[in-house]
């Protein structure tokens, strides 16, 4: 009896370091098209439209040479788009992530949302899916006055832009906070 209840503790025991082990990887390693957001959290972008619904896939695009990059990406740090089956996919700039998401905490949130804004309606323009962005950030209280001014910054250093977005940085800042405080009220 004594030698089996030893056994049984040896199981035990070793149920919980297999638990353990499960916990780490799952902690350490990036759950399946799922994005790391500032404060920790690791989330999903839902979608249903037309005969689809699910979570958009992500392609993290790791390269060595620039030449290498997902061409889709252009010269932005993250693209969506629908794949060959109408399903929505975020491309997302996987180096330049490791290079300045640490550093730049409240522009990757926003970028993942205003990506996601176009996963979840594809027929979103530009400033639709920036308000969408800029409310899911506030509703999840990654909003202040710093990372306001931190993704304010990064309008304003846009210069020129497509008139989708509003022609430039500046006319696309203002046009999201008028569409963000419109729906706020
Ligand atoms: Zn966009």
């Amino acid at each position: 009896m004594l030698i089996n209840q030893f056994d049984i503790t040896i199981m035990i025991g070793k149920n919980i370091w297999l638990a353990c082990l499960l916990f780490v990887a799952l902690l350490g390693g990036r759950a399946a098209n799922a994005f790391p957001l500032s404060n920790g959290d690791q989330v999903q972008c839902h979608f249903a439209h037309g005969d689809k619904q699910g979570v958009a896939t992500e392609i993290w695009n790791t390269y060595r040479q620039p030449e290498e990059r997902n061409p889709e990406l252009g010269r932005a740090v993250a693209v969506m788009r629908l794949n060959s089956d109408g399903w929505p996919t975020i491309i997302i700039d996987a180096e330049a992530h490791k290079r300045n998401a640490k550093g730049s905490p409240a522009i990757w949130d926003f970028v993942y949302f205003h990506e996601c804004a176009h996963a979840q309606d594809p027929s979103l323009g530009e400033i639709e899916a920036n308000c969408a962005a800029y409310k899911e950030m506030s509703r999840r209280g990654l909003m202040n006055f710093h990372r306001m001014k931190d993704l304010e910054a990064v309008h304003l250093s846009m210069l020129m832009l497509p008139e989708e977005y509003g022609g430039s940085g500046l006319k696309l800042w203002h046009k999201t906070l008028e569409c963000a405080r419109k729906s706020d009220g």
